[in-house]
């Protein structure tokens, strides 16, 4: 894991092994400038007097955790520096919106004070996104800002699509024809399995593994020419087929005419864009830097041809061009998005009705929730030191959650602010 580097004047420089910062730190050439992710700040040294080597951000943005990567080509190989998972909300913003909506819906209809009704949104029609997929956006740019304010970034890597047809027909990009059919394998699967939806053709089980059946339902048997003919099948319904004819296997007729239908549409897609992809997309580019764009075929073939096992992290630096994948085997770093607290402070049941109030004040004796502690407690139960994220109490007796469990009940004089709430919680 590497640390990331700032000069005097907190310019990027080329992130450096732990061992090294901590010699730095040792000798006070250097200032501890952030702790989660550990960032220094050297007091001896400027840009200018510096080598800087290309250092790319890879992103691998998924529904519930985007994978983030740091890495440093030269060329022949890919040296992994950092790995980071940011985990979203995700559906507690839906359903935290929507409980919301329905305690306002049961007082506009109670016997209470007037509330006046509410209708839709005007600002939905433009731009509009929904509020979860917003936050994945948002995060993942603060993220991607982040990194480049802390190192040297001079190139950013994207998936943009799921799978590229263009890839399978064969373009310029791709030069060696072994690499090209591997490639296209991949791509001509991720089609196909948003195509039939993760699931066999005939008998709709989603829980086996599906693989294609290379059979054309045009000429009822043969092997198909091209991807349109293509299905996918679990591997019991081929064994079961046994190299009959379609039309004698399927013996249900509405389900034989719809895969007919289906594979006589004609290729409208060449690719599938998804939503929250392309807006990452958008914003990388506004970032001045190179973008490369891929999809999550070559993602994929990157990840078998360097045997790397799945994570969402690891996928990161699998995207796009990769060369050989070295010093992967690093501690991946988990940025959980908390938030910074709610304006509401009234908490209510289930039903709607208030249980109980937070405090007008979020800081507590100069502490509030999710500032990073250290409580060093010298006599008792809870005598030692405890480093953690902090979850402040209006009497001054704080819990701090370790990554072993809680400690509670720790009296306000006893905690040290390390670092303050910035809306995420961090774990290895
Ligand atoms: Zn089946």
């Amino acid at each position: 894991m590497a640390v990331f580097v700032l000069d005097r004047r907190g310019r990027p420089l080329m992130p450096c092994s732990e061992k090294r910062a901590r010699l730095m730190l040792e000798r006070q050439r250097a200032r501890v400038h952030r702790l989660m992710p550990f960032v220094i700040r050297l007091t001896d040294r400027l840009i200018e007097e510096s080598t800087l080597q290309p250092v790319r951000i890879k992103i691998e943005s998924g529904s519930k955790i985007t994978g983030l990567a740091l890495v440093r080509e030269d060329g022949e190989s890919t040296a992994v520096l950092n790995l980071f998972e940011l985990i979203h909300r995700g559906r507690q913003i839906s359903e935290g919106l929507s409980s919301r909506s329905n305690f306002r819906r049961r007082r506009r209809s109670a016997n209470l004070r007037y509330r006046a009704p509410h209708y839709a949104n005007p600002a939905r029609t433009n731009g509009w996104l929904p509020p979860s997929l917003r936050h994945r956006i948002d995060t993942t740019k603060s993220w991607v800002r982040r990194f480049i304010r802390w190192a040297p970034v001079s190139g950013l890597a994207s998936e943009l699509v799921r799978y590229d047809l263009a890839a399978v027909e064969g373009d310029e990009r791709v030069s060696d024809n072994q690499e090209h059919a591997e490639i296209a394998a991949q791509e001509i699967r991720a089609y196909l399995l948003d195509k039939w939806g993760h699931q066999c053709v005939y008998c709709d089980s989603d829980r086996q593994h599906v693989q294609i059946d290379p059979i054309d339902l045009r000429t009822a048997g043969e092997p198909a020419r091209d991807i349109s003919g293509l299905i996918l099948a679990c591997t019991s319904c081929i064994a079961r087929r046994a190299g009959r004819d379609i039309s004698e296997f399927v013996t249900d007729r509405a389900r034989l005419e719809r895969l007919r239908n289906w594979t006589k549409a004609p290729q409208r897609d060449r690719a599938a864009v998804d939503g929250a992809r392309s807006a990452i997309a958008q914003f990388l580019a506004t970032t001045g830097l190179p973008v490369e764009l891929a999809s999550g075929g070559r993602t994929k073939w990157n990840r078998t041809r360097f045997a790397l096992p799945k994570s969402q992290a690891l996928d990161a630096v699998c995207v796009g061009a990769v060369t050989a994948v070295v010093c992967w085997r690093i501690p991946v770093i988990k940025i959980k998005c908390t938030g910074r607290g709610r304006y509401q402070r009234t908490l209510v049941n289930a039903h709607g009705f208030p249980r109980a109030h937070l405090m007008r004040n979020k800081r507590i004796h100069n502490v509030q929730t999710g500032d990073r502690v250290r409580a060093t407690v010298p006599t008792g139960k809870k005598a030692g030191i405890h480093t953690g994220r902090v979850a402040v109490r209006s009497r001054g007796y704080f819990d701090v959650h370790k990554p072993d469990g809680p400690v509670t009940g720790i009296h306000h004089r006893y905690c040290v602010v390390l670092q303050r709430a910035d809306g995420y919680s961090y774990s290895m």
